[in-house]
């Protein structure tokens, strides 16, 4: 089977378009999809020095884990380098340039998953992790934990010789303007919801295929502005924000991080195209005609099976729908072992980009690009 797929492919373009096959071809290669943050991102809000400041950002991150991935190292790898850099980075809402809690503080929270083993780390509210993707993944490789907090997530960060910065190393005047503001308004009695996405957008992640065949997902953030009684979003929720599973996809969110957790958004997501994917594969081996004894003439072996990227947008716009309903904003990406991606958000914009093997890489910030 997979050899005809092959000699298939090969004919292709030599093929009238109605003798194409319907399925997909199995995908060898590698893809990388990130974000930035989803909000009320548009034309008349962002000036067009920021735009390109964006865009440039994006492209530099996209880079960086496009190199890794392309090379042959593991979509792990890629993610960790792409976030570390984009925490870095003072326009997004993760590392330095993260938003202000209602004490004036800065307080990080990050996940990261492996695909090929579905292990994962967390941490919520650390204050002093340069690089709180990185402490995320120590979680993973090197405790017997699954999610750390706080003070413990930040002791268990020096114990691991991560790099350490003061708090208010992580400042940026931007971030200081928004909790200003956020505070009088909420002081003065104004009722605009600890909700406003407009106060927080700017949230990291990325989810990666490597060459091996694997599937990760990372997600970091600074939660929102004003956030208080240690409030913890959806971004170092596993399943929530951020989901990888060999089987089905990896998901990173962002948005508003308590409709994610009430919708589970990754793990459904992952879930359902697990599914769909299996009900295919069944349809596929059903399909195929018996010989004489009643026994199938080949066995359709999942690995030469796909999804097609159609299948798998309705499925991530459905999830974000059924979050919409409840009241929720924001967006994902998601990329599968079979090598589709796509976004898919219900805000007016989200920072974005997206690589692989076979495409132009590509950046973008409205919802009409
Ligand atoms: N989801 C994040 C949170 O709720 C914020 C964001 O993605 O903008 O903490």
């Amino acid at each position: 089977m997979r050899l005809l797929l092959m000699i298939i492919a090969f004919l292709m373009p030599l093929t009238p378009a109605s003798a194409q096959p319907a399925g997909p071809i199995p995908y060898d290669g590698w893809t990388l999809v990130i974000h930035g943050g989803a909000g009320t991102i548009d034309r008349e809000r962002i000036t067009a020095e920021q735009d390109a400041s964006i865009r440039a950002s994006l492209s530099q991150a996209l880079e960086t884990g496009s190199a890794i991935l392309r090379e042959g190292g593991t979509a792990l790898d890629a993610i960790e380098a792409t976030l570390r850099l984009l925490e870095d980075d003072p326009q997004f809402n993760a590392g330095r340039g993260g938003v202000f809690t209602w004490q004036g503080t800065i307080e990080h929270d990050a996940s990261i998953m492996d695909g090929s083993t579905r292990a994962a780390g967390a941490v919520t509210g650390t204050s002093n992790t340069r690089h709180p993707v990185t402490l995320a993944r120590r979680v993973m490789d090197s405790s017997p934990h699954v999610f750390l907090s706080r003070e413990g997530a930040d002791q268990f960060s020096r114990e691991q010789g991560l790099e350490q910065a003061e708090n208010d190393w992580f400042e940026t005047e931007y971030r200081r303007g928004q909790w200003e503001a956020f505070r009088a308004r909420i002081e003065s009695g104004e009722e605009i919801g600890v909700l406003d996405i407009d106060y927080k957008f700017g949230t990291v992640g990325a989810v990666a295929l490597d060459r091996h065949g694997n599937v990760a997902a990372a997600t970091s953030t600074g939660g929102m502005t004003g956030k208080r009684w240690g409030r913890i979003g959806d971004s170092p929720v596993i399943g929530a924000g951020t989901y990888a599973d060999n089987r089905g996809c990896a998901v990173s969110a962002t948005g508003d991080g308590e409709y994610f957790i009430r919708a589970g958004v990754a793990h459904e997501i992952c879930a359902q195209i697990r599914f769909r994917f299996q009900m295919l594969l069944e349809a596929a081996r059903a399909s195929v005609p018996l010989d004489d004894e009643g026994v199938p003439e080949y066995y359709v072996h999942a690995s030469e099976f796909g999804l097609e990227t159609a299948d798998m947008q309705q499925i991530a716009d459905s999830v974000i729908a059924e979050m919409g309903d409840l009241g929720g904003t924001g967006g994902v990406i998601v990329t599968t072992p079979w090598g589709n991606s796509v976004y898919s958000f219900n805000t007016p914009g989200m920072y974005r980009g997206m690589a692989g093997g076979d495409r132009e890489s590509s950046v973008a910030i409205y919802g009409d690009e």
